[in-house]
């Protein structure tokens, strides 16, 4: 248990002041927007809840709630009043036991008795808080009734009781709504009033319980808002304002309605009650009473209760900042108190009332200016960073990165070499005085160091591994930069003129990475990041249309000039020359590569068609753009995918999910086996008949009045296909590899293990958004067959390009930097009840849908070509992985640096949990790229 300073105890008006509310009821709407309440919605579904506000006795504000809204670090903002970490976001999946000074604690110490229904998230947080509990879970959310009559259910016996003092009841129903279908969904409406009606029936007991001696208190509060597309966890005004609602036969009746409410800090909450409960406020919390609240007291409570508030806000500044004396808020608050004791002396002499009452009056304001201004020094260096941990990874990443970029030429070289020299007895040495420098550094850091470090905190056994990978990889990096001196001494056969082979495509592809690597250091390219990757690949499709053109119509006349010089280039090829002329001599010297020159590919028609491709890509981009609007800026702007999904355009949206999957059908069945074109089109009837099930879409014959059921029969149907077609693919993948069979075998099992992964998609995916794997089955199949075949792009270039376009079909699908944008629905697609694994497996995979198709694509493409040399799947597995890589350890040096920016936790810090998984599926991506090579060296070899 954590161990508290008895607050407020040490004060000169020392003891805690005794409660002011007998009950207290909390009622916690997960996601209830600010004008759920207060705006029209309110009005029409909640008017029982409307007059209390309009002309009852209550007090109502809007509570800011600060980023993640996400309901676990909300929960506990609520709760200790402090600000949460953004690590809460991950662990808000597996929350465990709260250690800090919280409210809950407090009322338990008090010997306040509990109860709690809902969330099961508050049951972990405190596990042996309440005295009696049911909780229902969270993460199910395609259950909008059950979740919330499971908490409803207790309510009528919960009230006739008399054997409690706070309950707290958290309702779900309204959150899965939003998570499924939106705020403006027609959902919505009946499930306002559902809890207008719950409230209703809560506020009627309390009145009827009240006796003479004290009163009681209803709040009501949402834990985070929801955006426009219904989800949450960013920082939209959507997303953080919440209604919060104190209701209470203490305070004043209302005479105008009001018009619009106070805004107040979240964290405000857990002050203001633990004043109103009797309790000491809780030790890390930053929130200022809500004075309105206590109003109703004399001024001297009113002076006190300030104070306690002060004196807590003043001892945890003192406690965080050396120089605490100097600041701005504890001045303030060392004035007020002084001008306090002047005003409790007056008080005591009994003096003239009209003075006291004004000079009252300034002391409160006093304190008010005071509370606020320590409030938000506070919150602005409650966050400690974990400096040495922090170092120790940023220095791991920067090692990976170094030891890829200095094997570029080797890895990009013929035989497509990458290995990690860890072993070379020349600096076993080094290695080891390394490792027992680090050591030391380490015994000196956790042991100097006084607060709170992930990494010391490891276990001695981890920490050293840690060491010892670090002056390893050191090693490596060491004995690498000596052999390039070591070749670079020697003589060189044939110099190679670097600059003068460089096309557009490789200048395009090395300025657009820079560029975009730079952009990271912005909030704003961060948030609007899709825009960058739209303009690289229109940009690309632009140098590309150049490059068809000039192959189509002005090598013709060249030809036989244009084949010398590619023999020209193929003689002057060393070990070390560049990435780019690397296939060609393959293609060129191999039976199979028939002609010398492309353009004898490209007759009639076709030639035409290749020309347009690029144009047609770029309009395929352009529909794709409007489908999903993104980022922060102009996310609110109507497109094409909320037309598609509010309910008055249910045939359209029907129709576009039929042809789409229509689509998806021809475009993957091609290169299919006659099984799996069979599973292939009965899946794709399930995904339809799926999104039937779950109300998104109508048969043409069924005009609504169907009722809605989970589609968990539907999803599991499409599944067993999933499964038996991936099956399939792995199987010619074995085949190919145990029994040296040809390699078509090969590719129809890469393909078959894609086309699973298509139908996986498309069950997952929203019916708005299937057209995004249409286009994107669709501009794979066309760049294929009119520009990558025909143009003998190398390894490398073709890598980057899919990889460039992976990149912007995440953003096309609707993603975007921020948390709110992950549809966490898709977790839940043929699952009864949450269960972890397959939930996170399905949500990642959908979110990072986009890029992992392109992986996969290309990789089906590069072990396609038989014209290519054999390296070829070994140099695109390693061109991905430099792609990812660059990135990522920039920008974890970005983050590291721009830690006290405003925007850290609500722009940077998102966008890194992004690259974080994103660098896990890059990884699992590559591992599947170097099985596949293996295959292929084994049959080299044989
Ligand atoms: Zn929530
Ligand atoms: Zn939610």
């Amino acid at each position: 248990m954590p161990c508290f300073c008895c607050l407020g105890m040490v004060s000169n008006w020392t003891k805690i002041p005794p409660p002011l509310f007998k009950k207290v009821v909390i009622v916690l709407i997960d996601a209830l927007r600010d004008d759920f309440v207060f705006g029209s919605k309110g009005k029409q579904f909640m008017p029982y809840t409307t007059q209390v506000v309009e002309k009852g006795t209550s007090y109502s504000f809007i509570a800011e709630a600060k980023p993640p809204t996400v309901t676990m670090p909300r929960i506990k903002a609520l709760m200790t009043g402090g600000i949460p970490g953004f690590i809460d976001v991950v662990v808000n999946l597996n929350s465990p036991a709260l250690l800090e000074d919280n409210l809950i604690w407090q009322a338990k110490t008090a010997g306040k008795r509990i109860i709690f229904y809902g969330d099961d998230t508050w049951v972990k947080l405190f596990p042996k808080h309440f005295v009696e509990y049911d909780g229902t879970t969270s993460f199910f959310v395609s259950d909008f009734t059950e979740v919330d009559d499971n908490v409803t259910r207790h309510l009528d016996r919960v009230l006739k009781r008399e054997d409690w003092d706070l309950l707290i009841l958290h309702y779900l129903g309204l959150d899965h709504i939003g998570h499924m279908t939106g705020p403006n969904s027609p959902l919505v409406g009946p499930k306002l009033r559902e809890m207008d009606n719950i409230l209703k029936k809560i506020h009627i007991s309390l009145l009827s319980k009240e006796e003479t001696s004290l009163p009681n208190l209803l709040v009501v509060c949402g834990d985070h808002g929801m955006s426009e597309t219904g989800s949450h966890g960013g920082s939209s005004e959507g997303e953080v304002h919440t209604p919060l609602l104190f209701i209470s036969s203490a305070f004043e009746k209302r005479s105008a309605p009001l018009a619009q409410p106070e805004l107040v800090q979240q964290t405000d909450l857990a002050s203001t009650l633990a004043i109103g409960l009797g309790l000491p406020i809780s030790r890390n919390s930053v929130g200022n009473l809500i004075l309105p609240v206590v109003g109703g007291k004399t001024m001297r409570e009113q002076l006190r209760f300030l104070h306690l508030n002060g004196f807590q806000l003043s001892r945890l500044l003192q406690e965080n900042t050396p120089a605490y004396e100097k600041d701005p808020g504890y001045e303030h608050f060392k004035i007020a108190e002084k001008s306090h004791g002047n005003w409790i002396k007056l008080y005591l002499e009994g003096n003239n009332s009209e003075i006291l009452l004004n000079l009252g009056k300034k002391v409160l304001k006093q304190y008010l200016e005071a509370l606020k201004t320590l409030s938000s020094s506070l919150s602005k260096q409650v966050a400690q960073y974990d400096m040495y941990s922090m170092m120790v990874g940023t220095v791991i990443i920067m090692e990976v990165l170094l030891l890829l970029l200095l094997s570029v030429p080797k890895a990009l070289s013929k035989r497509a070499e990458f290995e990690v020299p860890l072993s070379p007895p020349l600096f076993s040495l080094l290695f080891y005085l390394m490792c027992l420098m680090l050591c030391a550094v380490h015994v000196i850091v956790c042991t100097s160091a006084e607060s709170l470090c992930y990494f010391c905190s490891m276990s001695w056994l981890t920490a050293v591994g840690v060491m010892m990978l670090i002056s390893a990889l050191m090693c490596g990096i060491l004995s690498a930069i000596a052999k390039i001196f070591e070749n670079s001494r020697l003589p060189l056969k044939n110099p190679i003129v670097s600059s003068s082979n460089w096309s557009e495509i490789d200048a395009l592809i090395l300025a657009g990475t820079l560029c975009h690597v730079l952009s990271l250091g912005a909030s704003s390219f961060i948030e609007e990041e899709h825009q960058t990757w739209y303009f690289l690949i229109n940009t690309l499709c632009l140098v590309l249309c150049q490059e068809q053109c000039r192959n189509n119509f002005l090598l013709k006349e060249c030809d036989p000039q244009h084949s010398t010089s590619v023999r020209q280039n193929s003689d002057c090829i060393g070990e070390t020359s560049e990435s780019k002329n690397i296939d060609i001599p393959a293609a060129s010297n191999s039976k199979l590569g028939r002609a010398t020159s492309s353009s004898e590919f490209i007759k009639g028609s076709d030639k035409w068609l290749s020309v347009a491709t690029p144009w047609i890509i770029l309009i395929c981009c352009r529909l794709l753009r409007s489908l999903n609007q993104t980022g922060v800026q102009w996310a609110h702007r109507p497109d094409f995918g909320h037309w598609l999904t509010s309910s008055e355009h249910k045939p359209e949206l029907s129709f576009l999910a039929a042809v789409s999957l229509l689509m998806i059908f021809f475009l993957v069945q091609r290169r299919c086996s006659l099984v799996s074109k069979i599973a292939m089109a009965l899946g794709l009837l399930g995904v339809y008949s799926y999104r039937a099930a779950i109300g998104n879409v109508i048969f043409p014959w069924q005009h609504g009045g169907k009722d809605i059921s989970k589609g968990i029969t539907e999803a599991r149907f499409v599944y067993v296909f999933v499964l038996g077609i991936v099956f399939t693919g792995t199987k010619d993948l074995l085949k190919s590899q145990v029994i040296s069979a040809d390699s078509s075998t090969k590719s129809t099992g890469l393909w078959e293990v894609y086309s699973g992964l298509v139908l996986l998609a498309a069950l997952l995916f929203r019916p708005h958004n299937l057209p995004v794997l249409v286009f994107c089955l669709l501009i794979q199949t066309m760049m294929t067959k009119y520009i990558w075949i025909p143009l003998k792009f190398d390894a490398a270039q073709i890598t980057i390009m899919h990889y460039w376009f992976g990149q912007a079909f995440f953003y096309f699908q609707g993603n975007s930097n921020g948390i709110a944008t992950v549809d966490i629905s898709a977790g839940f697609v043929g699952l009864d009840s949450y269960v972890e694994l397959p939930a996170i497996f399905l949500t990642a995979f959908t979110t990072y849908a986009g890029p992992l198709l392109w992986a996969i694509h290309l990789l089906c493409y590069l072990s396609s070509e038989v014209s290519r040399n054999s390296a070829a799947v070994g140099h695109g597995c390693f061109c991905y992985a430099v792609m990812r890589s660059i990135p990522v350890a920039v920008y974890v040096v970005l983050v590291t640096g721009l830690r006290y920016h405003l925007f850290i936790w609500s722009v940077f810090s998102p966008k890194l949990l992004y690259e974080g998984v994103h660098v896990f599926i890059t990884a699992a991506v590559c591992l599947f790229f170097t099985a596949m090579d293996q295959n292929h060296s084994y049959k080299v070899q044989d």
